[in-house]
């Protein structure tokens, strides 16, 4: 059986033995806050858990490495939303150690791409269109100093109402610890 039939029988039976009930919550977080953490595997559960969250506490907004590729694209506007319709008064932008984005290399993905069946024109044609796809691809060094540049990207933001806190953290994706890297309650 495919995946895909495994989690739709799976989900027959969900809804059939109201398996939902426990969840029952509204769209607005209990809690007021929005996250923007990584998609890593290992928060998937671990990172709510370790902050006393259960659904309806919280938005979250995931990316790969909790980056901000750009202040107009769909991360930041999400953040927005949440502010200004669904009632999140703070925001925690949470990366975590040993991220798949710190060792990402461009080249490399590029290259896995062509074995996959991108074609080098396809490739030049982007970059002659004013893609630049090595920045639209680059992760980072060191995550705290990119949790600080994501914190100051939404803090400055010129949409952002400057009441609210933006928090910057980092966790520890074996043990769920928190360190702080900035916090907002004092840069607001
Ligand atoms: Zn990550």
């Amino acid at each position: 059986m495919s995946m895909l039939n495994e989690i739709l029988d799976y989900n027959k039976k969900f809804v059939e033995e109201e398996k939902y009930e426990q969840f029952i919550t509204t769209k607005f977080p209990d809690k007021k806050m929005v996250i923007l953490t990584c998609m890593d595997t290992r928060l998937f559960e671990l990172l709510p858990k370790s902050m006393n969250l259960k659904n309806g506490d919280v938005k979250i907004v995931k990316s790969a490495g909790a980056v901000i590729n750009h202040p107009f694209g769909g991360i930041m506007r999400s953040l927005i939303v949440a502010i200004y319709e669904l009632n999140a008064d703070e925001v925690y932008i949470i990366g975590h150690y040993d991220c798949g984005m710190a060792a990402i290399e461009p080249q490399k993905i590029l290259e896995k791409m062509k074995t996959r069946g991108i074609t080098e024109e396809t490739i030049e044609m982007m970059r002659y269109s004013g893609v630049n796809l090595d920045e639209w691809l680059r992760g980072f060094d060191d995550v705290t100093e990119s949790i600080r540049h994501s914190v100051n990207m939404v803090r400055n933001h010129p949409l952002m109402d400057g009441d609210v806190p933006v928090h910057g953290l980092v966790i520890d994706p074996t043990t769920g610890k928190l360190d702080l890297v900035i916090d907002g309650n004092k840069n607001r």
